[in-house]
């Protein structure tokens, strides 16, 4: 999909901070994150949403969601995670490209899903990509 920025990002037309990859999926951190070390896992394939994904490569997502997400929490210092996969504008979605968030939590963080979101300092991304890569096992 040539108007997908989750495709784009797949074919390193748009720039991204990856903590994995493999042949089938990638994993990257969310640009605008809900709590530092938010990540999103996608398969390299264009499928809009949970429906239309074939199982085999939602189940695929779901393992590559659940080999991050420690590495996440340890990277974070974090206390525990969500995974979250919205379908639909009126569930937020906002990319058409199916994918997993894992969010890291932390102990008392009163996070709500919805618009408050951070944004990174300047080469804060890049660090904290490198973190989690690093604890992935
Ligand atoms: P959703 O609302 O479930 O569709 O989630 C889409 C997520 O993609 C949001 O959390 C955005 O912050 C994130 N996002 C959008 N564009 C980019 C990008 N270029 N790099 C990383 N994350 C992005
Ligand atoms: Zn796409």
């Amino acid at each position: 999909m040539s108007n997908c920025v989750f495709c784009k990002i797949v074919n390193w037309e748009t720039p991204s901070q990856q903590v994995y990859e493999d042949d089938q999926f990638i994993a990257f951190l969310d640009i605008n994150p809900m709590n530092w070390g938010h990540t999103l896992v996608i398969p390299r394939g264009h499928y809009e949403n949970v429906l239309d994904v074939p199982e085999d490569i939602l189940a695929g997502m779901i393992k590559i969601a659940k080999k991050v997400a420690p590495a996440v929490v340890s990277a974070m210092k974090a206390d525990g995670f969500n995974i979250e996969i919205n379908n639909g504008r009126a569930a937020g979605q906002l990319v058409d490209h199916v994918h997993i968030h894992v969010i890291p939590r932390i102990q008392g963080d009163n996070l709500k899903s919805g618009p408050s979101r951070s944004r990174y300092a300047e080469g804060e991304m890049g660090a904290t990509a490198k973190k989690i890569k690093d604890a992935i096992k």
